[in-house]
């Protein structure tokens, strides 16, 4: 159901933003509509966040990941059904010149990241390609600190604008894989381009100097938490250039777990009485198994020697460098 037959009752603020949003274009399986937004940078809200400001180009996600807590952000649009989130997707109006004034109100030390609740290269970019123009006037700074968080192999596309970007701003692409097993992927990420697409994106991107970073995340107890599995993905993304590699055990909140209980049923049913038991009391994990897994992770960082972790270093063409300042004036 659309939003405007979805409810007589009074919508507000991004609810009526929605309801009022016109279609763009629609597939068969994914309809998009536009949405008119008054901020597109956002504080983020996670306690602890390697970034301090948001910014996600798309509402919902194509992709639609069994796992994925960002859906929701449907829920703000009185959008509650689970698929929802994956099948109506709203690209933003992008205003460069409001986008260009809301970034000079970030002060050049928080960090940015780009794709927290959706991924700024599903389909959608493809036609839309608002990921595309926020980066263009990331073109146009210096010293900011930027990372972005895709499933897809589109961001190759921007190969060329990264590495300039980069140039002048810490820049760090995290790829996300969770596991090698294209059976197991497709399972989980039914929409996401495969595991080797991504790597080859990967490899891509660090080819061209961009530094990228491999995100194993979420690990999943008993689906892609062992040693081979994560030693695969390890050892496929170190052969691919990335230089760090990290994860965080699955977080559940309700939204997700409408979805991620049914996928449970259907594909790993001895496994549904224990997470219900686990993740019916909170949405997380703690005691043992996260630490256990943080270890985990750490070894086979070592290992592969994905330990150059996405901090402390200076792009080349840096902020204040008296140097590169006088090559900038001579070239
Ligand atoms: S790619 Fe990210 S935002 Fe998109 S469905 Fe998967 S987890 Fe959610």
């Amino acid at each position: 159901m659309f939003p405007e037959m979805a409810s007589q009752t009074k919508l507000v603020g991004i609810a009526k933003l929605a309801a009022e949003s016109q279609p763009l274009d629609a597939k068969r399986r994914v309809e998009y509509r536009d949405l008119e937004t008054r901020r597109f940078i956002g504080r983020a809200s996670g306690r602890k966040m390697p970034f301090e400001w948001t910014i996600n180009p798309y509402r919902g996600c194509e992709f639609g990941c069994k796992y994925c807590y960002a859906r929701y952000t449907h829920e703000f649009m009185e959008l509650r059904e689970t698929e929802q989130f994956e099948r109506e997707i709203y690209a933003k109006r992008f205003h460069p010149d409001a986008f260009r004034r809301e970034l000079a109100r970030i002060p050049l030390a928080d960090g940015i990241c780009l794709g927290t609740a959706t991924d700024p290269y599903q389909p959608a970019e493809r036609r839309f390609g608002i990921t595309r123009k926020i980066l263009e006037v990331f073109f146009e700074e210096r010293g900011r600190t930027l990372s972005i968080t895709t499933k897809s192999d589109l961001v190759g596309r921007d190969v060329s604008l990264l590495e300039a970007i980069g140039k002048r701003n810490v820049l760090h692409v995290f790829v996300t894989i969770t596991t090698t097993n294209e059976r197991l992927a497709r399972q989980l990420e039914p929409y996401a381009p495969r595991p080797a697409l991504r790597l080859q994106a990967i490899e891509k991107l660090s080819s061209a100097g961009i530094r990228v970073c491999v995100l194993c995340s979420p690990l999943m107890p008993l689906i892609n938490d062992s040693r081979s599995s994560l030693n695969a993905v390890a050892e496929a993304a170190a052969n691919a250039g990335a230089v760090y590699m990290m994860g965080g055990v699955l977080f559940l909140k309700p939204c997700a777990q409408k979805a991620f209980f049914p996928f449970l049923e259907e594909s790993f049913p001895s496994l549904l009485r224990r997470y219900r038991e686990r993740y019916g009391v909170r949405p997380f994990l703690d005691g043992h198994y996260p630490e256990m897994m943080s270890e985990r992770m750490k070894q086979t960082r070592e290992r592969f020697g994905l330990n150059r972790k996405p901090i402390g270093y200076q792009p080349e063409q840096w902020m204040g460098d008296p140097q590169m300042e006088l090559f900038n004036l001579q070239s």
